[in-house]
């Protein structure tokens, strides 16, 4: 097998990738929180996981790739403080906590099948876990590295200290981390302020609860991903994924409940993408530069000059190397909508190709070699987009008459613009789901034409026959005043 470099923020060099099975990836990534729409910040760990992904089995390997649904104990301030988030969300809607989870999760699914990412191998939730994070919390109540108060139960940062270093996956130390935390404010059940909850025990207006040895409660945030990798990739894996942005607190936490419980961290390598800037600045609802995917689909948010289809999106995202900020901007993205369209434009061009009796070119046969280069280099996506452009220009100049390809440059610009680019980089035509809807919507008009017709020659039989078998189908019409109404029924 290609050797494949990682970047692995706990050590911050490139690393040789060597899985703890061989032939078998385990891939953790950190899941949305589903208490809101899918947004530009999802897009960004969604598409750099399902490349490294699709790129690992075209290598030859198996991925067990897990991603999480946080649907409980991430509270408001990303830490332990405050309100969860998705129990809020559910008082202000008026929703069961569940019936929030339920409708953000299935938006996040839409937006992520949009992207062409290809689903997790796994997607465990945290609320389907709790028997799993209660043993959790017990060991590490065992093992003298957490305490209970008061019904809660919260790690206990300077007992882990004095086995282990709390902050170096972050590059913290703890005298940093006491100066950059606020003080207690006297209303915690915590001994120190930057003890984290394990377990919170519930108000008694709190929804999600769960009993427990301590109190009904719910676990804290940083629990379910200790807990549910070590379930289904085993107590050490290969390579935990995530935005920079969990590095701290979220990731370092989950680094010494491992260790904490396990004497080991238990990730080989920690993966960690990079953020979305919008026209320079963070991606922040105060500031009105918080744009959801769909909105960005649909062109439907004050910043954007117009819509961009997933796939442009997809393309300009993996034009940014995963550890460097990518800037969004209507011109940036323009850009990219340019770039993507010339891509596909030499993908079709090349399927109508016939070769030439010629010699092969060696600068053709050089590209392939070029490219995995560049992605088992750390992923570089960027560069190895640069030699897809230069197969484009291959295919453009024997377009154009100027060159001739041989059988075997046709072979590797087909293998570079069809399987690198669709299957590894998942940029393909725009999606085909769209275009079915329209064939369907098209074809159910065309039915309804038809019944139309039945019933206006009073024929009744054949109207009805129509009627009956789209009901078979799944397809349930509805005649109204104004003409047939009809809608799925999935
Ligand atoms: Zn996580």
């Amino acid at each position: 097998m290609r050797n494949f470099y990682l970047y692995n923020s706990l050590s911050r060099k490139k690393e040789l990738f060597e899985p703890i099975h061989p032939g078998l990836v385990g891939l953790y990534v950190c899941g949305p929180t589903v208490y809101g729409d899918a947004h530009l910040g999802h897009a960004r760990p969604a598409i750099t996981y399902d490349v490294l992904t699709r790129l690992f089995r075209n290598l030859g390997y198996k991925v067990r790739y897990v991603r999480n649904i946080t649907d409980v104990g991430h509270l408001e301030n990303d830490a332990d403080e405050g309100e969860d988030k998705i129990a809020k969300k559910a008082k202000l809607e008026q929703l069961e906590p569940m019936e929030v989870v339920q409708t953000y999760t299935l938006l996040f699914h839409e937006a992520m099948r949009k992207l062409n990412t290809c689903p997790p191998s796994i997607e465990p939730r945290a609320s389907g876990h709790i028997i799993e994070q209660i043993d959790l919390v017990k060991q590490l109540l065992e093992n003298g590295f957490a305490y209970e108060s008061n019904g809660s139960v919260y790690f206990d940062v300077d007992a882990y200290n004095r086995s282990y270093q709390y902050g170096v996956l972050s590059g913290r130390n703890l005298e940093d981390i006491k100066q950059n935390t606020r003080d207690l404010d006297g209303q915690t059940d915590k001994r120190n302020s930057y003890d984290f909850a394990l377990w919170k025990k519930a108000a008694p207006e709190h929804i999600m609860r769960w009993p427990s040895p301590w109190s009904d409660g719910f676990p804290g945030w940083h629990l379910e991903c200790s807990a549910m990798s070590a379930k289904y990739l085993g107590e050490e894996f290969d390579i935990h994924g995530g935005g920079m942005d969990l590095l701290f607190p979220h990731h370092e936490c989950e680094l010494a409940q491992n260790t904490a419980s396990r004497g080991k961290g238990g990730v080989k390598y920690w993966m960690h993408n990079n953020m979305i800037t919008i026209n320079g600045q963070k991606m922040a609802k105060s500031k009105n530069n918080f744009i959801s995917l769909e909105q960005l689909f649909t062109g439907s948010h004050s910043i954007l000059e117009q819509a961009y289809t997933p796939m442009t999106v997809r393309f300009f995202i993996l034009q940014a190397h995963y550890r460097s900020t990518l800037d969004f901007s209507n011109e940036a993205l323009q850009a990219a909508e340019k770039g993507l369209a010339k891509l596909l434009q030499a993908a079709r061009d090349l399927k109508a190709m016939t070769p030439a009796a010629t010699a092969a070119h060696e600068e053709v046969s050089t590209l392939r070699e070029k490219v995995y280069e560049a992605l088992c280099d750390d992923l570089n996506t960027p560069i190895a987009l640069s030699h897809l452009f230069e197969a484009v220009r291959w295919v453009n100049l024997a377009k154009d008459g100027k060159e001739k390809l041989s059988a075997e440059d046709i072979q590797i610009l087909d293998e570079l613009l069809r399987v690198i680019l669709g299957d590894v980089l998942g940029v393909a035509e725009e999606e085909v789901a769209d275009n079915n809807e329209q064939l369907l919507d098209g074809l159910i008009e065309m039915v309804l034409a038809e019944r139309k017709e039945a019933k206006a020659r009073k024929d009744f039989a054949t109207s009805d026959a129509i009627r009956d078998r789209l009901k078979e189908l799944g397809i349930q019409i509805k005649d109204t005043r104004d003409g047939t109404e009809w809608t799925l029924c999935k």
